[in-house]
């Protein structure tokens, strides 16, 4: 970051201190919702979905996929959501959303996937299946990959969506079910 853009962030912060009137709000988000999505700059949930601060739960990764990092943090959500103080248990949902012209898609690059393996310390075939090129393709494997996954919640709710980053459309690629049929 430049100092340029370090001086803007505590300058916009000082704005929003000054008309700051969310103290009280309670740790309990108003949505049940974790939303899953990558890092890139235009793919802000906050804005694609109109959120206001304690309304959703976000984890933000490069290029929105299921990672052990986010299945650890939805482990852990899923043990302060049973515990969370209010009227009833927390039943959480998981949407999942991937984009258009993700910067993931360069991972389909031989020489980009190369300089990504010897930097992550994966084989050249572990980064190539982190490029995202078809996100309605991706986010599908993702979440069946998801459901294969041994020890995640059969009731967690699940969707899947890709974003437009063209004209903002958000489109539905998984509809929001149960990641397993309990019997
Ligand atoms: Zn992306």
């Amino acid at each position: 970051m430049t100092s340029d853009s370090f001086t803007a962030l505590l300058d916009r912060n000082q704005s929003f201190a000054e008309q700051f009137d969310a103290g009280d709000l309670a740790i309990r988000p108003r949505m049940s919702t974790i939303i899953l999505t990558c890092l890139d700059a235009r793919v802000d949930p906050a804005h694609l979905f109109g959120l206001g601060l304690g309304d959703a739960l976000v984890i933000r990764n490069a290029g929105g996929w299921i990672t052990p990092a986010v299945l650890r943090d939805l482990a852990i959500l899923g043990v302060l959501a049973a515990n969370m103080p209010g009227p009833s248990a927390m039943q959480l949902e998981l949407v999942v959303v991937h984009h258009t012209d993700c910067g993931m898609a360069r991972l389909a690059n031989p020489a980009i996937q190369q300089q990504a393996a010897d930097r992550l310390g994966l084989s050249v075939d572990e980064v190539a299946a982190m490029a995202i090129t078809d996100p309605a393709k991706s986010v599908q494997d993702d979440i069946e990959r998801l459901r294969q996954t041994p020890g995640t919640p059969d009731q967690l709710v699940v969707s899947g969506f890709v974003y437009d980053v063209k004209n903002g459309t958000i489109n539905q690629v998984v509809p929001p079910a149960p990641l397993r049929a309990t019997t």
